[in-house]
């Protein structure tokens, strides 16, 4: 059976047929040949599982959506204060090659204009290997096959490279430069011709979506806030002099490439990417501009939407005795975020345990959100200031030392002594 996602996609491609206006990039002399009617378009979720329509094995250049990864590598290599002194976060309104820095501090605006992306790359550490190796060392891990450059491409946007030469020198005469501003511009000539095609970006997305975890190798590629950092920017400046008018009507996180690509990140859900080469005056596909609205309207994927609450945090509670002792034993499940721990407060506060023996069975938690941690100290403190003995079952040590806010450890059993003692969840 064929799965109704790959039908949608086709019906995106369907719907989107009619939308043939703008040209794909000239200024690129390799950009100007390619067949203006490919198209393609793939979506991945946080657990991997690639779909795509279209031109699916079409190859073509990561050209600004490899922005963002290198941003991201910086800020690993660097830490995130360092390269925010060097490089701005703020929109600028402008095109993605326009000759300008901050007149004040003669930083770049923001590191998704073609300045900042410049200087960024220069700002990733060579020590050990060379800058454009470790790139494609990562966009390797990303997608899960090994990442291969365009060197004709490279070499043609180099022939016709002057503006971003301009800005290297530039950026090089206000400080802002860390290396020779022709081998910063070749280096990112190169970054910006690695070959992809959707399914690749897909998967690229939804590791961003993933917290940085590739969703297959679970390999953590970027920390959590790097993550958050970078998505909070390409939520503000990916799409150019166009984000105002994106964020609006699409609503996620994104980046264009001028050879025809844009990536969207659904942050927690899902990563999509599109492909078609003929570009708007912004320089972003337009067609890819059409298909990435229909996604986000028909799949729900704007970021104001208030979505439905997320799932309590207390799958359930049971009445039962321990070890000859009467119990009650709170079953809790899935990331514990402020909605969900407020859930299980007001549920503790409203319905007390009526034992002394109180058990929080954590073995289904995931993650515990630095809020919902805080209030299970101050919760816990609370049950045994009024005389209850609290029991942590939590097998991942999602809570590792956990204290109640007097500075109180809390007693631990294992899953196991959990289930001898007669407890648990009934799966
Ligand atoms: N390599 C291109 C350039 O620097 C990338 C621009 C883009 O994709 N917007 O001009």
């Amino acid at each position: 059976m064929r799965s109704p996602i790959l039908d949608y996609l086709d019906d995106i491609i369907a719907r989107t047929d009619h939308v043939d206006s703008g040209a794909p990039a000239d200024y690129i002399p390799e950009l100007a040949a390619a067949d203006p009617d490919r198209v393609a378009v793939a979506l991945c979720t946080v657990n991997g599982t690639v779909y795509a329509s279209g031109d699916t094995d079409q190859e073509f250049s990561i050209q600004s959506m490899s922005k963002p990864f290198a941003y991201a590598l910086a800020i690993e290599d660097r830490g995130l204060e360092d390269i925010l002194e060097r490089v701005g976060v703020e929109p600028s309104g402008e095109a993605f090659n326009e000759l300008s820095l901050d007149s004040e501090t003669g930083r770049p605006k923001n590191p998704m204009i073609n300045a900042g992306a410049i200087a960024t790359h220069a700002l990733i550490d060579d020590t050990e290997e060379p800058v454009v190796d470790r790139l494609l060392a990562l966009f390797s891990a990303l997608t899960e096959r090994p990442a291969t450059i365009d060197e004709d491409l490279a070499a043609s946007e180099l022939s016709t490279g002057d503006r971003n030469l301009g800005l290297a020198y530039l950026l090089h005469a206000s400080g802002s430069l860390a290396r020779d501003p022709a081998a910063a511009v070749r280096g990112y000539a190169r970054q910006c011709s690695v070959n992809v095609t959707v399914r690749d970006l897909a998967l690229m997305a939804s590791t961003l979506a993933n917290a940085g975890v590739q969703p297959n190798t679970g390999r953590r590629l970027f920390g959590r806030r790097t993550t958050r950092h970078l998505l909070s920017v390409m939520a503000s400046c990916g799409m150019y002099d166009a984000a105002g008018d994106w964020l609006t009507a699409v609503g996620i996180p994104a980046k264009s490439g001028v050879a025809g690509g844009i990536i969207g990140v659904l942050p927690g859900q899902v990563g999509v990417a599109v492909f078609s080469p003929r570009l708007d005056a912004h320089g972003n596909s337009a067609r890819g501009v059409v298909m990435m609205e229909r996604l986000s309207e028909d799949l729900g994927l704007h970021l104001m939407e208030a979505s439905r609450p997320s799932r309590s945090s207390l799958r359930e509670r049971l009445s039962t005795a321990l070890e000859g002792e009467p119990a009650t034993v709170y079953v809790l499940q899935g990331d514990m975020v402020l909605s969900g721990i407020e859930a299980l407060v007001q549920e503790l506060v409203e319905n007390p345990p009526p034992t002394h023996l109180v058990v929080f069975d954590m073995s289904r938690v995931d993650e515990v959100l630095p809020v919902a941690r805080r209030t299970s100290a101050a919760m816990a403190t609370k049950l045994i200031d009024e005389g209850h003995r609290i029991v942590l079952v939590d097998p991942e040590e999602t809570v590792a030392d956990f204290r109640d806010s007097q500075g109180r450890e809390v007693e631990r059993w294992t899953v196991e002594r959990l289930a001898r003692a007669g407890g648990g969840a009934v799966d």
